[in-house]
């Protein structure tokens, strides 16, 4: 100790409003806007947020990868049931089929929890929010759809005229719940590439930037069922990778140095 107060000694902006807190106390506060200077210091990395927010994103993540294997199975087990037991399958793969949506948007809401300790200048924020819009937005479509379904279904006493504009209808409902399901897509990629460096992790970063434009580019070969198949792998992959960093962290260890990554 030589006694020499605690101060900053190199130029660091605060964290919040950018100010320059070069001869700060490191004890003390931004004389801008009051966040105290240790806070810049530490900076954005998730093993300084609160495990309350970490768990969040965790249980979101768990969920996502279980929407994920539902729709793989509904896939495998649709083929199989339809060669086995005939239009009956559809049933099931219908039930299926909501199950996995449900635990998925569920999923995507939970990845999406704001972050009460995050500062500054936000670039997570508007895709972070996007992905929740476009999620109300999925909902709304698919109850539409829903109750389209069975007011069609009631058939009898409805007009042609009325049928013919419920179908309309639903061709139109299930196509907002498809946009806004592509929208959803790349706005979770830019959430994540967001999210990556507060892991830290250079190969979730990587990897979201790649499924940007390779998943979309492996899914319009939707007819050879291999190429989307590579494309869900990937992702359920990257997903793979932000759990086990979040558990990492949860636990408690130490984040690896962030010196040698480039992003
Ligand atoms: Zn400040």
């Amino acid at each position: 100790m030589t006694g020499a107060p605690n101060v900053l000694t190199d130029i660091r902006p605060c964290i919040k409003c950018g100010y320059n807190l070069l001869g700060l106390e490191i004890s003390g506060k931004c004389p801008e806007c009051a966040t105290p200077v240790e806070r810049s210091l530490r900076g954005d990395l998730l093993a300084y947020s609160d495990a309350t927010y970490l768990r969040a994103l965790l249980r979101g993540v768990t969920l996502i990868m279980a929407g994920i294997l539902l729709v793989i199975l509904n896939f495998v087990l649709g083929i199989t049931l339809m060669a086995l037991i005939g239009p009956g399958a559809t049933i099931l793969a219908g039930i299926i089929g909501m199950l996995a949506s449900g635990v998925s948007i569920y999923g995507y809401y939970l990845y999406s929890s704001p972050d009460p300790g995050q500062l500054g200048n936000n670039r997570g924020e508007q895709p972070r929010q996007i992905v929740r819009i476009m999620l109300v937005v999925s909902v709304v479509a698919a109850i539409t759809q829903f109750a389209l379904m069975l007011i069609g279904n009631r058939g009898a006493g409805i007009t042609m005229g009325a049928a013919a504009g419920i179908d309309w209808m639903q061709i139109l409902a299930s196509a907002i719940g498809g946009i806004a399901w592509i929208i959803q897509f790349f706005a979770v990629m830019l959430y994540t590439r967001w999210l990556a460096p507060r892991i830290p992790s250079e190969r979730i970063f990587k990897r979201a930037k790649l499924l940007m434009w390779l998943g979309p580019l492996l899914c319009v070969f939707f007819l050879c069922f291999i190429a989307p198949l590579i494309a869900m792998i990937m992702y359920y992959n990257m997903f793979s990778w932000i759990r086990k960093d979040l558990i990492a962290l949860i636990k408690g260890a130490e984040p690896p140095s962030i010196a040698a990554m480039q992003y």
